[in-house]
């Protein structure tokens, strides 16, 4: 393995608990920053100078100095034991692992770093991590770069929310319930670190059908590796009863949860009955200022506009009329995949996609035809006439 250098790429062979680099020293408290298979980006190598001093002095160096130049006692001084500085250089890799923001850092002392970290090389020509393992797609290097991007959409669309409480309160309102509960993934409580160490340190016993552990992040970013292993698989891994990743479909890379945001907001701001200077000022965040005009925005599942002024009146209530709809509850957090809809379609829906409600109406229909009035069946038939089979 060649040497690591500085802008070279890591990833852990296993998750571990790690304390991140503050202003003055490392944090008091340990985080779970080294991640299975999360990629990491080597952003310093410190070089430091553990300093041994053997003593078996016998003589001063001084002295030999003196007699040099007389006598040539070469072979007596070289055999003579002498004060010995050894100079060992330890060396520590400071990391930024893929989950984390870009200023958050983490050492690993060499000797653990060659122990539970594997490299990773970049191809040049597409800039596509190679090597990495665990994640479904390919991830470019430019997708550490996207996280700020990700970070600073956030953070834009925060200072909306705080600006317009007042003047725009129903698309506050939409915003600050549903998009934000978005951005981070959910999933099981997994063990708490003071639990995790415990176990580590063989002081919690458990019983023979106790469960302990959770493979899954509560809450992580969307480009940590995905998990779906069973929990005996999980067990046998080297991070057990540390979490390994998210749900897969939970799963996107920064560059997909921009393009998906963006789409969120673009709907969001051609709900019916948004107001014209709102609605450019959310362009202007999703920089979608010169996009070409969309028409009102429309559920997908019943083909009704989404309406800004039946969200106003219903937000109080129990049942939400708008919310983010998934046309296949199983697929990940993409454009083809979200959609601002009614929470009563999204009722209807169920847990299930719209090809399974299709087949099933479908199948339902076919076996059920008298019930379709004339006008239906003239439609289904042109609408047949028109797809090539
Ligand atoms: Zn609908």
């Amino acid at each position: 393995m060649n040497t690591p250098q500085i802008g070279n790429y890591c990833a852990p062979n296993k998750t571990n608990l790690r304390r991140f680099n503050t202003a003055n020293g490392e944090s008091k408290n340990e985080e779970w920053l080294q991640i299975v298979n999360v990629p990491c980006k080597i952003v310093d190598i410190r070089h430091k100078n553990k300093t041994e001093t053997k003593t078996e002095t016998k003589t001063e160096p001084e002295t030999k100095t003196e007699t040099e130049t007389k006598t040539k006692t070469e072979p007596e001084t070289k055999t003579e034991p002498e004060t010995k500085t050894e100079t060992e250089t330890e060396i520590e890799y400071v990391l930024n692992s893929f989950t984390s923001a870009s200023i958050r850092q983490f050492v690993v002392p060499e000797e653990e770093f060659n122990k539970e970290f594997y490299p990773l090389t970049v191809d040049e020509e597409s800039g596509i991590l190679k090597g990495v393992c665990g994640y479904p797609v390919e991830i470019g290097v430019s997708e550490f770069e996207s996280r700020n991007k990700v970070t600073e959409i956030e953070q834009k669309l925060k200072k909306f929310v705080k600006d317009h409480k007042t003047t725009h309160p129903a698309l506050v309102k939409v915003i600050e319930d549903k998009l934000f509960q978005l951005l981070q993934t959910q999933g099981a409580p997994y063990v708490k670190i003071s639990e995790f160490k415990e176990y580590k340190e063989g002081k919690k016993t458990l019983t023979a059908l106790e469960r302990f552990g959770e493979q899954v992040f509560n809450r992580n970013s969307r480009w940590c590796s995905p998990t779906n292993l069973t929990h005996s698989e999980y067990e046998k891994t080297p991070s057990y009863p540390a979490p390994l990743g998210i749900r897969p479909k939970d799963f996107a890379l920064p560059s997909e949860v921009i393009e998906t945001t963006k789409e969120l907001v673009m709907q969001i701001a051609y709900f019916k009955n948004v107001d014209p200077e709102a609605r450019k000022m959310l362009l202007a965040i999703i920089e979608c200022d010169q996009c070409p005009p969309r028409s009102d925005h429309c559920c997908l599942y019943c083909g009704q506009c989404v309406d800004l002024n039946d969200y106003s009146s219903s937000y109080m209530s129990e049942t939400n009329y708008i919310e983010i709809c998934h046309r296949d509850p199983n697929d990940r957090f993409l454009t083809r995949n979200m959609y601002w809809g009614h929470g009563d379609c999204n009722r209807r829906q169920g847990g299930y996609s719209e090809a399974d409600r299709i087949r099933e109406g479908f199948s339902l229909a076919t076996r059920n035809l008298e019930l379709l009035s004339k006008d239906d069946l003239t439609l289904l038939i042109a609408m047949i006439a028109k797809t090539s089979l």
